[in-house]
């Protein structure tokens, strides 16, 4: 059974519709205005649904991202939605899915389809988990 290994590259830190872009928590929310406004730049959210998450809207190149080192510079700060991907929360209805945007995804999917979600994105789901549990706390 794969393991999920990110091929880095970069199609989910590169955004052309809306509907794409991170859902995130207001304290996720807040923390990426503070690193923007260090450095001079301005993000756009917009409210979904009604459990108080914010969809962060990114048009091209998430901000923050390093497009000749292929890596993110908030790293060890970026929210729940990036280190959940592949998976993809649905904030209207609570759903997790498999995003097909994602190369690693399109080269195993067969193999993900049979296997076990805990298997094959450990660290993903408890980002999904983690993304629940304090969705609960608000
Ligand atoms: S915060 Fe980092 S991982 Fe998330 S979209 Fe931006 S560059 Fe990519
Ligand atoms: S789309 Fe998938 S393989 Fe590509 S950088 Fe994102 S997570 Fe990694």
């Amino acid at each position: 059974m794969p393991k999920f290994q990110c091929f880095r590259c970069l199609h989910c830190c590169f955004f052309s519709s809306e509907d794409e872009c991170p859902v995130v928590l207001p304290r996720e929310k807040r923390r990426l205005e503070e690193l923007a406004e260090a450095e001079g730049v301005e993000l756009t959210f917009r409210k979904v649904g009604n459990e108080g998450l914010y969809r962060w809207v990114i048009k091209g190149y998430c901000p923050f991202y390093d497009v000749r080192s292929r890596g993110c510079r908030i790293y060890e700060e970026r929210p729940l939605a990036c280190r959940m991907f592949p998976l993809l929360l649905n904030p209207k209805t609570g759903e997790v899915s498999v995003s097909r945007a994602c190369d690693w995804v399109v080269a195993n999917f067969g193999e993900i389809m049979s296997g076990d979600p805990k298997e094959v994105f450990p660290e993903e789901l408890n980002a999904a988990l983690t993304v629940f549990k304090e969705l609960r706390k608000q």
